[in-house]
């Protein structure tokens, strides 16, 4: 599956302030739409990509992050928001410029979207400050691990503002 063709985003929910997924103070977007079905997920209503979930605008986000001096960073949670790779991209792309950094969750490995050379990974890849990638196990549970689910998924710091964050988990 690759990511869907449109300027707009499904939007599964909105957490504005988050302490619990990723650095800071966080805006995030959960996305509507997965095709990774992970035994024991979370947010299984994520799942479908059609009757479920409410398009919104890339400007119609960005407008509600920059209104809020709180936040630090924006996360793309899921769903699998590489499904909307196109338009979070743009978004990740003003958020950065405004000084906020970006966080994604993928279900994906890091390899596989890489390896994919579709444009529209790449590009949200490259505004990413923080990757954490994998699907959800549930035989590799653990509640000690920082902003994730299970012991397998890896955290990817991928610019030198990722970086900074590195103490955090
Ligand atoms: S990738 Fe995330 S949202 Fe998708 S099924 Fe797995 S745990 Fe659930």
């Amino acid at each position: 599956m690759s990511s869907i063709p449109t300027d707009d985003i499904l939007v599964a929910g909105i957490e504005p302030e988050s302490i619990t997924d990723g650095p800071g103070v966080r805006f995030v977007i959960f996305t509507q739409g997965c095709p990774h079905h992970c035994p024991g997920c979370h947010n299984p209503e994520t799942h479908a990509l059609t009757g479920r979930g409410e398009r919104m605008t890339v400007g119609e986000l960005f407008d509600r992050i920059a209104a809020d001096p709180l936040v630090s960073g924006v996360t793309f949670s899921g769903g699998e928001p590489f499904l909307h790779a196109r338009a979070l991209a743009k978004l990740a792309k003003m958020c950065r410029e405004a000084g906020k950094t970006v966080m994604v969750y993928t279900g994906y490995l890091y390899e596989k979207l890489r390896e994919a050379k579709n444009p529209d990974w790449d590009a949200l890849l490259a505004e990413a400050d923080i990757l954490v990638d994998g699907p959800y196990l549930e035989k590799e549970r653990s509640l000690d691990i920082c902003f994730r689910g299970s012991r397998n998924q890896r955290v990817f710091f991928l610019s030198d503002r990722g970086k900074l964050d590195e103490k955090y988990f």
